[in-house]
């Protein structure tokens, strides 16, 4: 199965990504966690990533999509998976469109985690994630057991330095911009389906499994 994950940053992408790749068996590729990473070994793709990262802007089209397509041709990607945070541009939608083509494949379904801006500030803003094991947690919606401490490994959780309120801001200016007209791009393609974020963690991820059940 071939699948994107859409939606504004703090939707529950991510969140939800890590119960659908362990429910389908495919790996979850997240974007940010791919640059994330090369930020921490200082790679001359994470110094270039993070100036733009800081600020809340999108990371070039070219660097991305070059990113992608190295991790799409890998080995454990032969049996599908599950794209978070790309493609976040018309242009990198169309790069991908592209890409599957020329391997005669197809993406099964987009899916479009729905939550309205009211919420967001708030989610993003309480994220708490570990740096170690990359659990995700949220202040007051997914607190960890002992506070500050990850459930899974034990190991400080931080926050990301992209997620305080004026990068928020902006980043959700960026999605509003850039990353909103894919809903019409997948939908005009008959590859959209819709889940309704605002549920509790569970839910969501049961409604997904309805919508993925039905592609299967
Ligand atoms: P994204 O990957 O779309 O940016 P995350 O999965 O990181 O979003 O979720 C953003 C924050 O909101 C996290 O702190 C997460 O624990 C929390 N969260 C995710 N889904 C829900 C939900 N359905 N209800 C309440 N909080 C949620
Ligand atoms: P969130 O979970 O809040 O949606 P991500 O972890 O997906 O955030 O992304 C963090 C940052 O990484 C983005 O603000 C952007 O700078 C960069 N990034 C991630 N994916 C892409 C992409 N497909 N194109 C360009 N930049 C990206
Ligand atoms: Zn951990």
């Amino acid at each position: 199965m071939k699948i994107i994950l859409l939606g504004p940053p703090g939707a529950g992408k991510g969140t939800q990504a890590k119960s659908i790749s362990n429910r389908y068996s495919i790996p979850h590729i997240s974007t940010g966690d791919i640059f994330r990473m090369n930020i921490s070994q200082n790679t001359p793709l994470g110094i270039e990533a993070k100036e733009h990262m800081d600020k809340g802007h999108l990371v070039p089209d070219e660097v991305t999509i070059n990113m992608v397509k190295d991790r799409l041709a890998q080995e454990d990607c032969m049996g599908g998976y599950l794209l978070d945070g790309f493609p976040r541009t018309v242009f990198q939608a169309e790069s991908l469109q592209n890409f599957l083509t020329e391997r005669n494949e197809k993406l099964d379904t987009s899916l479009l985690i729905e939550v309205p801006m009211e919420f967001i500030l708030e989610r993003m803003i309480g994220r708490r994630g570990c740096q170690s094991c990359g659990a995700s947690y949220h202040i007051k919606f997914n607190p960890t057991k002992v506070e500050g401490k990850c459930d899974v490994c034990g190991s400080d959780i931080v926050q990301r330095k992209d997620d305080v309120e004026e990068t928020v801001r902006e980043r959700l200016d960026v999605y509003e911009r850039q990353t909103q007209p894919l809903i019409d791009f997948y939908k005009e393609r008959n590859l959209l389906s819709t889940v309704d974020g605002t549920e509790a963690i569970n839910e969501v991820f049961e409604s997904i499994c309805t919508i993925l059940g039905s592609k299967k």
